[in-house]
């Protein structure tokens, strides 16, 4: 099995001619995670993407493997512990995508939780969360606070807590995830969206769906298929037949996105907002970002945006809370709106709502996953798997991707990360003067698939100057093995770059659509309506600058 883009029609034509035991639609971090351990049990697997792997909140997450220490707040403690257990889990299957981040969180006067509480509460969390002795709490006094984060309103401050969780990148892990999978079986698609089920004798049976890259209708059929669409979900039941019981509530979440300079934060921080929110900042790299918001969204679930009041809220909270930053609408380089897929509870308010996910069986048989986390992707898939292996009546094989490391993620631990991130700096030294923040990019998106890519950039590099060899070779590898089809898929979702360096967006983009052109032999008019989709994407993204 392959996820080449270049063997992509071949796969989807074979894929027409067989049967599988599970289809599962909605190619984010919760059908990866269903389709890597149903294939990891020995079943046949077909995913199928409608857009891009991780088009959806799966690329637009705060991008944390956390344990969800808010959630103490509503008394969640099965689901704190359950995520809390489960970051060290990703952690140890792709320590290259779950960076250690100290995170900040300051006691204020007025605040939630006094000082006594926020130990409590974090130690808690330590306790539930299994965390590891050298990343536990640790309380600190205001001078040690002040010290730890110069940047905090004075005046207000009583302590604060320091921990850590893991930053991630949420696309990155999807891929992996879809990689592995593919690897061990699995067949993936992207751009083919299902349109309507196949049934026999009134159970599902098989989809039909619409091949936008061939722009043809494909027919594929299978014992069983799970609607992991996140916040599509509901779209699909109603495909299927008329909903029964509960049904999403779909909340936006913003983020935006500063030069690293304008708010030069040491370390993540974790704070209370005026109306009891709580908000990240968090450092990467050259840039910082900042969120979320949370708001009830009835909007078109394609195209969730950034409007102005929702980068107005979050300016202000940082104003607030580092008073000295002195931030500015204009500063905002980038950032992303995703919708959470939460499970609607009568009379709580978006924040109140539980993170939990729950799985809906229609009467023609079609399994529905909705809710949860990211960090949790791997739990909600051996809940969906076990119930599948149930259902075919098949023996019961325990799920096992606790044990397998993802594509890319084959360390000891994170020290051999550092160290693999040492040896690629030293190959780069010669090509770039910042060769250890190049080496850093690289093994946090790709990890030991890094010298894949320095083995096309050896090539690439007799023509180009280091950085567009570079960014060439990252292009071919993710043709070669990450089937990426569009300009947006490896701009948005494979490097990040139109969220953390605009500006190599501008620079590049006429490189990488010409490189697109060629190797996917692409028409002039597709590729310029790429062109316009990507603009498009990022006017979501920015376009509430237009009011200033
Ligand atoms: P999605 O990622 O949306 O995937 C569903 C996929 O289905 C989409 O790619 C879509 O294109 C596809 N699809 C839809 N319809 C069809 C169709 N008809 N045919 C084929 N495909 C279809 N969790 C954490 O653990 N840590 C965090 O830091 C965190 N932060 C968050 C911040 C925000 C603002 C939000 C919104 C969520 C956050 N979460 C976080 C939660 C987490 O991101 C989500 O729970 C998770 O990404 C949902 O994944 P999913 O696969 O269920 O949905």
């Amino acid at each position: 099995m392959s996820l080449s883009a270049f063997l992509r029609s071949e796969s989807a034509t074979n894929a027409e001619t067989q049967k599988f035991d599970l289809i599962v639609i909605g190619g984010g971090i919760t059908g990866a995670g269903i389709t890597l351990d149903a294939t990891l049990r020995g079943l046949k697997v077909l995913l199928i993407e409608k857009d891009d792997f991780a088009f959806g909140t799966s690329s637009r997450s705060t991008k944390l493997i956390h344990g969800g220490l808010r959630y103490l707040k509503n008394l969640e403690f099965g689901l704190v512990k359950e995520l809390g257990m489960e970051r060290a889990v990703v952690h140890r299957i792709a320590p290259h995508l779950t960076i250690p981040e100290k995170m900040l969180t300051p006691i204020v006067k007025n605040g939630t939780y006094g000082k006594l509480l926020s130990a409590i509460g974090i130690g808690l969390y330590d306790l539930l969360a299994k965390v590891k002795k050298v990343e536990r709490r640790q309380m600190l006094d205001i001078e040690q606070t002040t010290k730890a984060e110069p940047l905090l309103r004075k005046e207000i401050l009583l302590g604060s807590a320091l921990y850590y969780e893991y930053r991630t990148d949420d696309a990155r892990l999807t891929i992996e995830i879809i990689k592995t999978a593919v690897s061990k079986g699995a067949v993936c698609l992207n751009y083919t969206q299902v349109n309507s089920f196949e049934y026999t004798n009134n159970v599902v049976s098989g989809v039909k769906a619409f091949d936008s890259i061939e722009k043809k209708f494909r027919i594929f059929t299978s014992s069983m298929v799970v609607n992991a669409a996140g916040p599509w979900v509901d779209d699909l039941r109603k495909l299927n037949e008329e909903i029964k019981g509960k049904y999403l509530h779909l909340t936006k979440g913003v983020h935006i996105v500063v030069p690293k300079e304008k708010l030069p934060v040491k370390q993540a921080v974790y704070f209370d907002v005026f109306d009891g929110r709580m908000i990240f900042i968090i450092p990467r790299h050259q840039i910082t970002y900042i969120g979320t918001t949370d708001t009830d969204y009835k909007g078109n679930i394609d195209k969730p945006s950034i409007k102005y009041e929702d980068a107005q809220y979050l300016v202000k909270a940082v104003n607030y809370m580092l008073p000295d930053v002195n931030l500015k609408i204009k500063d905002i380089i980038s950032g992303w709106a995703g919708l959470r897929p939460l499970i609607h509870q009568d009379n709580k308010n978006t924040s109140e709502i539980s993170r939990k996910d729950e799985i809906f069986i229609s009467d023609s048989q079609l399994i529905s996953i909705a809710g949860g986390k990211l960090t949790g992707y791997r739990k909600m898939s051996e809940k969906v798997v076990d119930f599948v292996i149930k259902k075919l009546g098949l023996i019961h094989v325990k799920s096992n991707t606790d044990k397998v490391k993802l594509s890319g993620g084959n360390f000891e631990n994170y020290t051999d990360v550092e160290l693999f991130k040492e040896k690629i700096c030293n190959f780069f030294n010669q090509n770039f003067e910042n060769a250890s923040e190049v080496a850093s990019r690289l093994v946090h998106l790709y990890g030991q698939n890094t010298d894949e890519i320095i083995a096309l950039f050896l090539n690439e590099v007799m023509n180009f100057d280091p950085e567009e060899a570079l960014i060439r070779s990252e292009l071919l590898y993710c043709l070669k093995y990450e089937g990426i089809q569009t300009i947006s898929d490896f701009f948005i979702r494979r490097t990040g770059m139109v969220y953390f360096e605009p500006n190599k967006v501008e620079k590049y983009k006429h490189v990488i659509s010409d490189c697109l052109h060629l190797h996917l032999n692409k028409s002039e008019e597709t590729i310029n309506k790429e062109k316009l989709d990507l603009e498009y994407a990022i006017e979501l993204n920015i376009g509430f600058k237009k009011m200033l």
